[in-house]
This record gives C-alpha cells, structure tokens and sequence, in this order.
C-alpha cells in the first residue's frame, strides 16, 4: 500500500474500530489518537498513539483514582525535550510532578538506580496510591516499570515512550526489570503500565542511529505476521526515513498491533507463543554478546540475525524468502560488510537459554508475514551454519 493510499484508508477509518477519535468531540483540543487495545482482562490497557499528544497525559490520569504526586522518571537527554511539556500537562489536570533524572545509558539499568530511585520517592512521600510515569526510551521504561512494579509492593505506572524501540516493543507487553553484572534482564517482573502514550512528535529528535535500529522491530512484526507491513516498508522507505508523520503513524500501529495481540495469547512467555518475536534475536544476541554488547546496537545485531535466520529459514524450508528480507534490511541499513558470524555463532548456540537438551528453536518462514517456531538438533544447526560461508 502506497502512503497516498494509506492516508485515504486513515481518513475513511476514522470513527472506525481502530481508528477512533478518542477524545470527546467537545474537547478543546480534539485530537486525533490511534487506540491500540492490550486486551489482557483486569490487567488490560490502551495504547494511545498521535502526533504531538503528549499534553494528554494530565487528562488521561484523572479518570484513574491517584494520589496527587506522581513520580515522573526520565534522564537528562529527554528532559531537556519534553520534561516541560510533561509537568505542564500533568499540573494543568491538577497533580502534583515528581521529576526524578536518572542518567543516561544501558549502564545505569541496574539495582543502585533503581534504589536511589525508591529513596527520592519515599523522600518525597510518593504514597501507594502514588503512580509512575516512563518518559523515555526502553531504559527508563524498563527500570520504571520496575519501580512501578516493586515500590511499596507496587504503584499504577504509566509508559510514555520516546523511542521507536520503546514505541512499538518495549512498552508494551509488561515485561519490566534491569539488568545484573551476570546478564542483561536478569532481574525483574511482569507489570503492565495502565496505559501507553505514543507521541510520534517525539522521534524528531531521536539520533539517526538509534531510529534506524529502531525499524529493525519493525522489520520483524513484517516478517512474522503482516506481509502488508513488509510492503509497506518495501514501498514507502523514504517517507519513512524522512520521518513522515502518517507512514511512523502506521508503521507504529500496526506493529503495536502485532505485538498486542502475541502478548495477549502468552503474557508471561508461558506457551512458547511469545517466542515469535524472538525471530533475528537468537543470531542477534550472539552478535552482540561476541562483540561486548558495544559494537552495534541491538536493532542492528537483530537486522543481521534476521538475515541469518532467514537464510537457515530457506534452507530448511526450500523456501527463496531471504532473498526479499536481505534486501528490505539492506534498504534501512548499510552494513559495510555483512559480517562473517558462523564461528560467533556456532561458539554462542551452546549458551542460548531457548535451548533445551539438544535442540534449539529456529524460525520457519513459509512466507514473508508467516512465520512459525520449530526446533531443530544443533548438531544439525551448526552444519548448516558451516555449510554456509557467510552467514
Ligand atoms: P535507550 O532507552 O537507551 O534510548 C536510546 C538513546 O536515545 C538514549 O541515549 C536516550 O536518552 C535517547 N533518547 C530517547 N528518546 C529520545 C528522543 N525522543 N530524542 C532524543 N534522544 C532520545 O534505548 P532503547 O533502544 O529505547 O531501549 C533499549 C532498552 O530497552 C534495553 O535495555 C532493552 O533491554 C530494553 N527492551 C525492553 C523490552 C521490553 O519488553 N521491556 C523490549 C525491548 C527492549
Ligand atoms: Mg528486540
């Protein structure tokens, strides 16, 4: 589906199941706002995502039964951005902000934050009716969420993302925690936020590098579940590298969709269901743990993966998909070299914790929108992976 396209169906959808104005029409400021249901029963949420809505947030809180004082986590690099436009939203539906800064970076997601963060709260006499608010990327939601998750036994929490990372994968699905010098998200709690505010205004001023990374994701959703997705990625790469408003608006729904609708079947990653959005992340974490995590970023040790695994994908399956998935990826990402990963790759598989006994999971790609989890023997996996000179 062209952008022209997509922005005519937009137009004719609106009032329309997913398409919802979701404000009252009286509002002084009617906005138009995707609405993206996690139906999850009690713990169920929305996902609110427009442009330029994060003055929203004040009002959408009322209707929760909170105390005044709300602690408001972030870091120095979105505060300076958006910590103003918070407050005023949040002080305008009549609470009282708590700012808490934490620093920036994957390094300070750990226990000692976490607890400096408990000490400003109590300090500041954050109560149990009190409520947490995520306003950053997938570091701040993560360790916010557990915050929300753990202080005094747990608070409401809020995810207001700012990263197409934490836009479209991170604040959704209620996995929330920090990392331990043992591992990354080793500790940690399923917590879901009341509701998520997607406001796509805030990836104007997301590093080139790390908005990139980010479609990685979105790559993904496409290739698992949605072949519309992918076209649409295939046919529109330069609105949506020019950030373009209504093609980030689509791209973000759908893949929030998709996401929705996997957590749903399997919040706690219980029946395996969840897995399926672990395609490109098998070969993406071995990347990433032969290279010290600082090489590339995880979006882009993901896009490599799903190279990869397409590739062990086709030749399982007699399938030509990789063909197409190279070179979408190739189109959002300028590898110099495709890096030679087979030996990383063969070394890691013993570590991977979806590996049980002697069998791993792998991906089967039937066709670009289809995918599904099988298990292979990884005597058998690392002959394919040796047959192939460059994975
Ligand atoms: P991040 O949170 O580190 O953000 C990347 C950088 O962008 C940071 O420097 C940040 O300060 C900056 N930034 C954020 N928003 C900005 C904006 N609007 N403008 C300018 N700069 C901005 O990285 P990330 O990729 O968002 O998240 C990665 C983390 O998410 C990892 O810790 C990962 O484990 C976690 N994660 C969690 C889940 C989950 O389900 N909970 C899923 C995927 C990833
Ligand atoms: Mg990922």
């Amino acid at each position: 589906m062209g952008l022209a396209e997509y922005r005519r169906q937009m137009t004719e959808d609106r009032g329309q199941i997913r398409n919802v104005r979701a404000i009252h029409e009286s509002s002084e400021y009617a906005t138009d706002m995707e609405k993206v249901n996690v139906n999850l029963g009690e713990r169920g949420y929305t996902i609110y995502i427009g442009d330029n809505i994060l003055f929203k947030l004040g009002e959408l809180l009322i209707q929760f039964e909170l105390s005044k004082k709300i602690a408001v986590i972030s870091n120095p690099t979105v505060w300076k951005f958006y910590g103003i436009k918070i407050i005023k939203s949040l002080k305008s539906a009549g609470f009282s902000p708590v700012k808490i800064i934490i620093p920036d970076g994957e390094k300070y997601k750990n226990l000692r934050t976490v607890e400096k963060i408990y000490t400003e709260m109590l300090k500041t006499g954050i109560d149990r009716k009190g409520c947490v608010v995520a306003l950053g990327g997938g570091v701040v939601g993560d360790i916010a969420g557990f915050v929300a998750a753990t202080y005094m036994r747990g608070v409401k929490f809020v995810q207001v993302p700012t990263t197409l990372l934490a836009q479209m994968d991170a604040s959704i699905g209620g996995k929330t925690g920090v990392d331990h010098k043992l591992g990354k998200n080793l500790v940690g709690a399923f917590y879901q936020p009341m509701f998520v505010l997607v406001d796509i205004s805030t990836l104007d001023t997301l590093p080139e590098r790390e908005f990139r990374a980010g479609l990685a994701e979105v790559i993904k959703y496409g290739v698992i579940r949605d072949s519309s997705l992918f076209k649409f990625l295939e046919e529109n790469r330069e609105q949506i590298l020019n950030r373009d408003r209504d093609a980030l608006n689509y791209i973000i729904s759908r893949s929030c969709e998709i996401k929705a609708r996997i957590v749903e079947q399997d919040e706690r990653e219980e029946t395996g269901l969840r897995s399926i959005l672990n395609f490109g992340h098998t070969i993406g974490h071995a990347i990433e743990a032969t290279t010290g995590y600082r090489k590339y970023l995880h979006g882009e040790a993901v896009a490599m993966g799903m190279m990869a695994e397409a590739k062990i994908s086709d030749v399982l399956t007699d399938c030509k998909n990789r063909f197409r998935i190279a070179e979408l990826i190739n189109g959002y990402f300028s590898f110099k070299k495709v890096r030679n990963i087979s030996n990383d790759i063969s070394h890691f598989i013993g570590y991977d914790k979806k590996i049980s006994d002697d069998e791993i999971k792998i991906f089967l790609i039937r066709n670009i929108g289809q995918a599904e989890i099988d298990s292979i023997e990884i005597k058998r996996l690392k002959k394919i992976i040796n047959a192939e000179e460059q994975l």
